[in-house]
């Protein structure tokens, strides 16, 4: 029986995330501890806490969603896209790689005949603060170790694909 966050347990946690001292967004989170399920800092700043511990944990950029990438903007013809598509500074849209992933990136800037757009995440290159709560503490399963994430309550949800 899990009593403080470790390898291999299962939490479950109530956060307020605060970036530059604005909200964005709350909410309850369950997660694998040790296997990468949350940003690292976040992860590193939850060792050891117990059940009702509140902790609030600052996770420099690097330790988030990492530093902001000049190369990540890039400027696409305005043909790419659908002519009848609407598209607006802000949208979110998955864009191919050329490795064949899927990637999102957003819109920063309409032009007539190019829009730019930019491929890091919203979060990228800010400190992050997290509020955090833990709610509840369980030892994880084999199986749930062997995935790398928690399963739902019934220990039968594979609506995540495998
Ligand atoms: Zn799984």
């Amino acid at each position: 029986m899990a009593t403080a966050i470790g390898a291999n347990v299962v939490v479950s946690l109530r956060y307020t995330l605060t970036a530059n001292g604005d909200k964005v967004e709350d909410g309850t989170i369950d997660y694998l501890h040790g296997h990468g399920n949350i940003v690292p800092g976040l992860e590193a700043g939850l060792e050891g806490a117990a059940v009702n511990e509140e902790r609030v944990v600052e996770v420099p950029a690097d330790l988030a969603y990492g530093e902001r990438m000049e190369e990540a903007i890039q400027q696409v013809p305005r043909n790419m896209f659908p002519a009848d598509m609407e598209i607006a500074p802000g949208m979110r849209f998955m864009a191919a790689t050329p490795d064949g992933h899927r990637m999102p990136v957003y819109v920063l800037h309409v032009d007539t005949d190019i829009v730019v757009v930019d491929a890091n995440h919203p979060l990228a290159g800010v400190a992050l603060t997290f509020d955090v709560k833990v709610v509840s503490l369980r030892d994880a399963t084999s199986e749930e170790i062997a995935h790398g994430h928690p399963h739902g309550a019934d220990g039968h949800d594979h609506s995540h694909g495998h």
